[in-house]
């Protein structure tokens, strides 16, 4: 018998793990990519001599890719650089915060500079890691959409330790009642922006995101985070996934309500079942007819995006390390401003990541490369370039200042990373970075399922789908797609 055909759209990391899963269990797996180069979000520019990560640079849950390479019996061989801090911190009066790798030391640090009692931070970071554990065997690593995948002792663990009260709470009244320094608030309350939120608006659960980053520590893999891509690139290979790249798919096929294939730009071809990584409201408003779309799940406010400045600076600073956070005065304000107003704030919260803090070869001696983000609303038209021209010099004043050179002198290459680009280089829509944002409590349950409820043989992994944002979702994501996949045509072939 031959084996079954899938058709997977998008080569991002949810697409590549997918593709390996499902290749690994005997499928014929074909994957179509829009671009030439594989990992969507994860990949790398070169300008002049400095090397770039253009996307994600905080990698947390390495658990979850390790299992993608458990699941295909492969050795999972991924050397990871030794980091001395996590999160380096700059407010506006002058305090800093070096955060270390451990959390007795990063509550430490707190109680030293910020005045929070030691035993509360620690307190609170325990918390944060008994949540995380009760609450991601439910909401992350299952499907919230099938009651069969649900039933068992995990739930009922999950239910009996659920702090239901948190679902009431924001992320920030949370935050606000538990530490006596509204710094020390900040610094939590910023977890939101891991999935694309505003702190003053998503449910307390999300708190827990901060059990990923101080109980447990960023990773950075040695050669930087496009190694995430190569590595799941490789193995699918390895296992005979075939890749299509620029060859964008138009149209998924269907005969009556079942999917039966894919029209790209250079054909048709027939598969058995359909996995989409591509953006799920863009593939119901682009690849199928509207009649399809779940409008309740997909009309969901959507998480902010991000404007990326890439500068190679002809300069080494000692007073910046890998991961710099220079938050600004009013941190609701920057959230009201780009989820109400929609538009960037004037003093916003700068994120400077420089790996050549670790990774020789990103930059030529003596110079550092920086990829400076700040958060942004999604694209509705706004002049962009007024936008991005106001926030680079924005952003250059305040680092000048804060770092004691004038930084624009010092930059060698540049280039920009907007919302439009978002959407136009990866089809996120609107530019949105996480699909829906989380802001409300019932936000976990509004995103749409790893599968169709319209269209048979159709599934879902990605950001922008069950169970979120940031890199180790979108891997659950694809377990949960290759898991319905193969119940579905086991069902149906036994
Ligand atoms: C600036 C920035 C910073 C980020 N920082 C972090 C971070 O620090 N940590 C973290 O965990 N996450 C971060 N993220 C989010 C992160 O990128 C995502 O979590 C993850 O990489 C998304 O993976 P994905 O598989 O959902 O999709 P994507 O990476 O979006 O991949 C989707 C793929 O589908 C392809 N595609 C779309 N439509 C079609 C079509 N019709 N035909 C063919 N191909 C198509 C696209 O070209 C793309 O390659 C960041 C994102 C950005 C933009």
């Amino acid at each position: 018998m031959s084996k079954p055909r899938i058709g997977i759209i998008g080569a991002g990391v949810a697409g590549l793990a997918c593709s390996a899963r499902l290749a690994h269990r005997g499928y014929e797996v074909h994957v179509f990519e829009a671009n030439e180069f594989p990992g969507g979000k994860i990949n790398r520019i070169q300008l002049g001599p400095y090397q770039f990560d253009r996307g994600p640079s905080v990698l947390t849950g390495l658990n979850y890719l390790e299992e993608v390479f458990d699941f295909c019996g492969e050795p999972f061989e991924f050397p990871l650089v030794q980091t001395q801090n996590s999160f380096r911190y700059f407010f506006p009066d002058g305090i800093r915060l070096q955060l270390g790798t451990n959390p007795e030391d990063i509550a430490a640090e707190i109680a030293i500079k910020l005045g929070e009692d030691r035993r509360n931070v620690s307190r609170y970071l325990r918390k944060a890691e008994s949540n995380y554990r009760h609450i991601a065997p439910l909401f992350i690593e299952k499907s919230l959409h099938r009651k069969r995948s649900l039933i068992g002792k995990k739930l009922i663990k999950a239910l009996v330790r659920l702090p239901w009260y948190k679902l009431a709470r924001t992320m920030h009244t949370e935050n606000q009642a538990r530490f006596r320094n509204p710094k020390t608030v900040q610094v939590f309350d910023r977890f939101a922006s891991y999935n694309g939120s505003h702190p003053y608006r998503a449910p307390a659960m999300l708190n827990m995101i901060s059990h990923l980053e101080m109980n447990e520590i960023p990773f950075l893999p040695a050669g930087g985070m496009i190694q995430v891509t190569n590595a799941l690139y490789e193995l699918a290979k390895n296992k005979g996934v075939q890749f299509h790249f620029k060859e964008r798919v138009r149209h998924i096929l269907l005969d009556q309500d079942r999917c039966n294939g894919l029209e790209t730009s250079k054909g048709n071809y027939s598969f058995d079942a359909v996995v989409s990584n591509m953006d799920v409201s863009y593939t119901y408003e682009r690849l199928l007819d509207s009649k399809f779309a779940p409008h309740k799940v997909l009309d969901q406010e959507l998480s902010s995006s991000a404007v990326v400045f890439y500068w190679g600076i002809r300069t080494k600073f000692d007073q910046l390390d890998l991961h710099n956070i220079f938050f600004g005065d009013s941190y609701q304000k920057e959230f009201d401003t780009i989820f109400a107003q929609q538009a960037v704030q004037n003093d916003p919260t700068i994120y400077v990541n420089v790996t050549s803090k670790y990774i020789t070869g990103d930059a030529p001696d003596g110079c550092d490369n920086w990829f400076v983000m700040i958060n942004s609303p999604v694209d509705n038209g706004q002049d962009w370039e007024k936008e991005v021209a106001e926030t680079r010099t924005r952003i250059l004043e305040r680092l000048s200042n804060e770092l004691g050179e004038s930084i624009e002198d010092l930059i060698e290459v540049e280039q920009v990373l907007t919302p439009p680009m978002i959407d136009r280089i990866y089809a996120g829509k609107s530019g949105s970075i996480y699909g829906n944002a989380s802001n409300s409590k019932y936000a976990a349950f509004y995103r749409h399922p790893n599968f169709s409820k319209n269209i048979q043989r159709l599934y879902f992994a990605g950001v922008s789908v069950h169970p979120g944002g940031g890199i180790p979702l979108a891997l659950n994501s694809a377990r949960l797609a290759c898991e319905f996949l193969e119940n579905d045509l086991i069902s149906v072939t036994s």
